[in-house]
């Protein structure tokens, strides 16, 4: 039997418990409102993929909490078309809440198992994800520049090579902006850069959170 319905009422409350923990982007809501989380975690996890935790998908790593994946997408207000470059494809949840904002994703991930799985996923759920598997420190460099990065990982500092990926601005349009967990013990800042010019940034810190660690070099 197709159990869909009962995800899709689960799905609307997950919506309201946001909206009521401070999100206002409607865009994200909607967003988040329509990307079937259950698919991107085990079954095991299928009746607790719509409370706002993180939960395992594997290896160490995590599908962000909702709330983190809410917040991220409102602080970078992708535009509809806009690049999006994502560091940490993970689950693909999160890719999966940009496509569906309309932004042109690009999501780069270091472990070979999760890509391979990945991948595939994202395509049988009909989101068109440009994917690569590689060293996301290193961003995606033939696809450069970007509108936007977001890293789903928390980085001991913002890479360097990462922020030179972002657009320049350019008349009445400003540069582009990434939004990465910054920090070097178990909690980080969410941080947001805003590319001023060719060598200069702007950096505005919000809120604290904790990620799993961006770590250089590819496995598997
Ligand atoms: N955005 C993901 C979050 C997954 S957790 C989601 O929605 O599910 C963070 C992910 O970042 C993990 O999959 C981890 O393997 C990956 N990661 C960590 N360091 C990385 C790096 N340097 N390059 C690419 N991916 C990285």
């Amino acid at each position: 039997m197709n159990e869909d319905w009962k995800f899709e009422r689960r799905r609307s409350r997950l919506v309201e418990e946001l909206r009521e923990k401070g999100i206002v982007n409607e865009r994200v809501l909607a967003a988040i409102g329509r990307v079937p989380r259950h698919h991107f975690v085990d079954q095991a996890f299928h009746l607790r993929a719509y409370n706002d935790e993180a939960l395992p998908i594997g290896l160490k790593q995590t599908i962000s909490q909702p709330f983190t994946v809410a917040f991220q997408s409102q602080t970078l207000a992708p535009q509809r078309d806009e690049r999006i470059l994502e560091i940490g494809t993970g689950s693909g949840y999160q890719a999966a809440v940009l496509c569906e904002m309309g932004a042109r994703v690009f999501s780069v991930e270091r472990m070979r198992a999760l890509f391979d799985r990945t991948r595939p996923l994202l395509k049988s759920l009909g989101y068109r994800v440009n994917t690569l598997f590689g060293d996301g420190m290193d961003g995606w460099g033939s696809m450069a520049p970007f509108d936007g990065i977001i890293v789903t990982a928390g980085a001991k500092e913002v890479p360097d090579l990462l922020r030179r990926q972002l657009k320049l601005p350019e008349g009445m349009k400003s540069g582009g902006r990434m939004i990465i967990p910054v920090g070097p013990g178990e909690e980080q800042i969410m941080t947001l850069v805003v590319r001023l010019g060719e060598d200069s940034f702007e950096s505005v810190e919000l809120d604290a959170f904790r990620f799993v660690p961006l770590l250089g070099n590819t496995v598997g």
